[in-house]
């Protein structure tokens, strides 16, 4: 059976390796059939998110800029534009339309039960957080929700947003589906979150989980200088049998048997370990960055790769939003 895969990654700096295996190492696997043989011949869309970027990135120029390389980021890992609709989300109007048609119908309790919401409030209280940030769970139900979207390949931090995105489809269907002579039963199809249980939430040097936010990550395209710097920066407990932050960012790139070799054969060496790690992460890093730089020569092709995701996004997003209004009693 044919799947639609929908998923983005906001512009809001330099992607990680937890963005990478968590997330967008998936998206790939999906696109080329990989990991879900079902999925092979449905359509995928991966979008940058510069809308939900927009709670955090306030600056014209940074913007353009994280938005564009995003997109040669998706092309560098492997996204394909001949199997993929690769587009930017405030390229499609309909994600903010639909966003305002699901507010009036989602309570303000409901979400305030947010983690993200709660993550904000714990960090600097209700007065300095933005309604975009409150409000970011029905921007994403309108992002996956536009597109029949059968499958979201996400980290684990992101399962509620997919959570709520089945909750605002199933309320929206109850509400509106068969309420016109227009339309009948179902208008949006509820979507199920993909996360791979193994690196479902990849660590970052610190030990928690890796964010842009925490300033503990090993970006995906880093020089070989600041792999060494990360690395070495990998934050180590004397009393585990392995140093474990260490051997989790490892497993990423060996099976667990070979590492359970090494690790014992070094057992108190850190130094060793990492030095084995940086390795490793300098194999895997500069084939990527290599790609990321040629792509980055001709901007032309990646924006008219933009120029053609828009197109394709908006002929499907627009026909929806037909059927929305339709329901909705608007037209
Ligand atoms: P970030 O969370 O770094 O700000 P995004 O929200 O753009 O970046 O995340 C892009 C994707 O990467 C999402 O699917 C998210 O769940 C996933 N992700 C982010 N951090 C991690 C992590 N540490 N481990 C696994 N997946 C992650």
């Amino acid at each position: 059976m044919q799947k639609t895969i929908f998923s983005g990654v906001k512009p809001t700096g330099k992607p990680h390796i937890g963005n990478y295996f968590g997330a967008m190492k998936q998206f790939v696997a999906l696109q080329n059939g990989r990991s879900d043989p079902d999925a092979s011949a449905g359509v995928n869309y991966f979008m940058i998110a510069d809308y939900h970027a927009l709670n955090l990135i306030q600056n014209a120029k940074e913007m353009r800029e994280l938005s564009l390389d995003v997109a040669i980021d998706f092309l560098a890992i492997g996204l394909d534009p001949k199997k993929s609709i690769i587009f930017k989300q405030s390229d499609v109007p309909e994600h903010t339309e639909l966003t305002w048609i699901f507010d009036t119908i989602t309570t303000v309790p409901y979400l305030k039960r947010a983690h993200a919401y709660k993550d904000a409030l714990a960090k600097s209280g209700e007065e300095s957080i933005n309604v975009g940030t409150f409000n970011y769970p029905m921007l994403m139900a309108s992002d996956i929700l536009l597109y029949d979207t059968d499958i979201v390949p996400v980290g684990q931090d992101q399962k509620q947003h997919i959570e709520s995105a089945r909750d605002t489809a199933e309320k929206f269907n109850r509400i509106f589906g068969g309420s016109t002579s227009l339309t009948t039963g179902e208008i949006f199809k509820l979507p199920e979150a993909y996360i791979l249980k193994d690196v479902e939430t990849v660590p970052g040097t610190d030990g928690r989980k890796m964010s842009k936010s925490y300033d503990n990550t090993i970006s995906l395209f880093a020089s070989d200088d600041e792999i060494e710097k990360a690395v070495m920066s990998i934050v180590t407990d004397s009393k585990a049998k392995y140093p474990e932050n260490v051997f989790y960012i490892h497993k990423l790139f060996r099976p667990t048997k070979e590492l359970d070799k090494i690790y014992e054969e070094n057992k108190g060496k850190y130094k060793v370990v990492k030095e084995i790690l940086i390795e490793d992460l300098k194999n895997f890093i500069r084939p990527l960055r290599e790609r990321k730089g040629e792509i980055a020569k001709d901007l032309g092709y990646v924006n008219k790769v933009l120029e053609e995701g828009k197109e394709k996004a908006k002929l499907v997003a627009s026909k929806k939003m037909r059927q929305v209004k339709k329901a909705i009693g608007v037209i």
